[in-house]
């Protein structure tokens, strides 16, 4: 079924949270481990889910936008909330995945299928700190032809624009990409929206 998913492939597109490794029970642990700043966290959640379908120009309109939309009606301003998500959200989740959840048999097998046979890959992720979470997966990120977050194009996923940028970067045909995903309705449409195949994983 691997096999077959990769058959006439060029280019595969890998998303990162819940497709290298298992995400079950992680929301969770967050939770805990940032019990001190739970308003935080909650406002995060809140804002990120006020950000889809929205497609900004740059990774720093997205992030003005998100920052702002953490911080209303809060006691903190968005400058707090930047600092708060880039030096203790992302490497609190980073250390979670090092020591919880170690990446997928599956997805490991298929990046080995994928350097056997010479194909281009790519990660594209929802969220920042690719590098330092494929680290923490023990997955070498050098052996990708490109790393990026949805966020860096200016959204989240699913996107058309960013879908296709993603192409474009990887100097991909959409009908020999494969997107491989945990998440239909994020990474299923992601290619969908550009005429790829999607593998669900
Ligand atoms: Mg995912």
């Amino acid at each position: 079924m691997l096999n077959d998913a990769l058959n006439g492939v060029q280019t595969v597109v890998f998303d990162l949270d819940g497709t290298l490794y298992n995400k079950r029970g992680l929301a969770q642990r967050m939770v805990t481990r940032l019990w001190w700043c739970l308003p935080l966290l909650a406002a995060e959640r809140l804002a990120r889910r006020n950000m889809h379908y929205v497609q900004y120009a740059s990774e720093e309109e997205f992030f003005g936008v998100f920052f702002r939309a953490m911080s209303r009606g809060h006691w903190w301003g968005p400058n707090i909330a930047a600092q708060w998500y880039n030096i203790v959200y992302l490497p609190a989740m980073t250390r979670l995945i090092k020591r919880y959840h170690p990446p997928r048999k599956e997805a490991l097998e298929m990046l080995a299928e994928c350097r056997k046979r010479g194909l281009k890959t790519a990660i594209y992720s929802d969220y920042g700190a690719v590098i330092e979470k494929l680290e923490a997966l023990h997955i070498d990120p050098q052996q990708f032809d490109l790393l990026v977050s949805a966020p860096e194009l200016g959204a989240l996923k699913p996107s058309e624009p960013c879908a296709r940028r993603v192409l474009e970067l990887l100097n991909a045909d959409p009908k020999t990409t494969l997107f491989v995903g945990d998440r239909e309705e994020k990474d299923g449409v992601s290619a969908r929206m550009v005429g790829a195949k999607f593998y669900l994983i």
